[in-house]
């Protein structure tokens, strides 16, 4: 039991961080997560929420300053999520996501030897996403455009995301002002009416080819063409208006089924010199920079040869593997979205890549199908989603015997439990870089190269 009461102030000490980058405070034993607060800083703190196991607490007064602090540009992205690190100099945050990885290491997957290379950062660590994903709610009867309050889906209104394209911000106050002149309704969660549920802007780093997806409750778009031309007129950066139909009272963004209003179904960007063409369905890494960094280590980890024959899975549009198809043999594909299945096979003819071949199915089922065809990859490279590997993944993968597996990971707790069943079955982790592809934020994305043990 705790002493510690709801709405009672007290004074703490911060002494560690969360995952989350909560600063960590306890009271005779139990945590206290507190926003906004950084080790060696002592608070005075509200409890504001207080459950069996631990609390959540508000800073009402700081007495001392961390002195890698660094002034909050806007209050609300750290309420929102939307950039939870923007309290912590950018070297502390680089720091930070170093040691996440470290602490995985040593209590999930029992690797405490295994080194964990600094950070690679960006130079300049803000502006970075090519993709944004805005609900649209009505306030005041006006359309608002902005971010949830987290654990809420109270709309915090805001213009200035930080972390994004500059254009990005631009082109979504434009299209909302031009849905509030067409007097489209905004949709309600609540009792699942309305219209107009997100405004997704996606806009290539390289091209500058922009795509305005406005997903809708319902299919009757009343002037929806009229209003996509106008996007086009207003934001001539844009060739692809699509309207995404999500009818159901779900989290989940996206619909399934979908219009082009106006232009093309996708947009190009180039990543490492080659171009890629990607579908409003397919994953495309959203810090385009940072992305080729971590393409060029993986790739610097797998020191491919003309003999190897690689398998990519969880491949996306395709972009790790059509990388360094001229420096191997041949590269398999496998990837769940067949939208991004199509757009990886349009993606090798572009860069005249003639031995790549791609699967359509669950990484973990192709693969199983592979090791009974016969083929034997020399390298594998996985780049899973949070959740990790799947368990019949790994068994597969080991079945084919590959000399190195190279996992790109965006979850270090889940990397670290599949480290472990690699390193029981005979696969040994030699060095994991992470690198900074979220920066302001507590993602942390990395490297692991993984050599078969002799
Ligand atoms: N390698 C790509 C994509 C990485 S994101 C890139 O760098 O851009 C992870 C991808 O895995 C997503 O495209 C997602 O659709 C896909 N995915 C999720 N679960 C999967 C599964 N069980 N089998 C295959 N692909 C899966």
């Amino acid at each position: 039991m705790t002493t510690v009461e709801k709405n009672q102030t007290y004074t703490v000490m911060i002494d560690d961080l969360s995952h989350e980058g909560l600063g960590v405070a306890h009271i005779e034993g139990y945590p206290l997560f507190i926003e906004n607060a950084l080790p060696t800083e002592e608070v005075s703190v509200k409890a504001v929420k207080v459950g069996k196991k631990f609390g959540y607490g508000k800073v009402i007064e700081r007495f001392n300053r961390n002195p890698e602090r660094q002034e909050v540009a806007d209050l609300d992205l750290l309420r929102s999520g939307i950039a939870p690190l923007s309290h912590m100099t950018y070297d502390y945050q680089l720091r930070f996501k170093q040691q996440q990885v470290e602490k995985v290491l040593k209590t999930i997957a029992k690797l405490p030897e295994l080194p964990v290379l600094p950070t690679l950062g960006m130079k300049n660590p803000i502006e970075y996403r090519n993709k944004a994903q805005i609900p649209v709610q009505k306030v005041d009867n006006q359309l608002m455009t902005g971010f949830y309050r987290k654990n809420s889906h109270n709309l915090l209104p805001i213009e200035n995301y930080l972390i994004q394209d500059p254009k990005i911000d631009q082109a979504i106050i434009a299209v909302r002002d031009i849905l509030q002149r067409f007097n489209v309704k905004a949709y309600n969660e609540r009792e699942n009416t309305g219209f107009i549920r997100h405004i997704i802007i996606r806009r290539g780093h390289y091209s500058h080819e922009m795509m305005v997806i406005l997903v809708t409750r319902t299919e009757r778009f009343f002037k929806g063409i009229e209003i996509a031309e106008i996007i086009k007129a207003e934001l001539p950066e844009v060739i692809s208006v699509i309207q995404n139909i999500n009818p159901e009272q779900t989290n989940v963004i996206m619909g399934r089924e979908e219009k082009i209003l106006y232009g093309k179904p996708t947009i190009n960007d180039t990543l490492l010199g080659k171009t890629y063409q990607i579908s409003s369905q397919s994953f495309y890494q959203v810090n385009t920079e940072q992305t080729e960094r971590l393409y060029q280590t993986a790739i610097e980890f797998a020191e491919l040869s003309k003999e190897d024959v690689v398998v990519d899975a969880y491949c996306g549009i395709g972009t790790i593997g059509l990388s360094f198809a001229e420096k191997v043999k041949h590269v398999y594909g496998v990837e769940i979205v067949p939208q991004a299945i199509e757009d990886a096979k349009v993606n090798a003819k572009t860069n005249n890549v003639e031995n790549a071949n791609y699967e359509i199915g669950k990484a973990e089922k192709i693969m199983s199908r592979w090791a009974r065809e016969g083929i034997e990859p020399s390298v594998i490279f996985v780049d899973p989603p949070r959740k990790g590997l799947d368990e019949k993944f790994i068994e597969a993968s080991v079945a084919v015997n590959p000399n190195k597996i190279i996992y790109i990971s965006c979850n270090p707790a889940t990397l670290a439990r599949d480290l472990r069943r690699y390193e029981d079955l005979g696969y040994h982790a030699v060095k994991v870089q992470p690198v900074d592809l979220f920066p302001q934020t507590y993602h942390v994305e990395s490297v692991t190269l993984l050599i078969k043990a002799v």
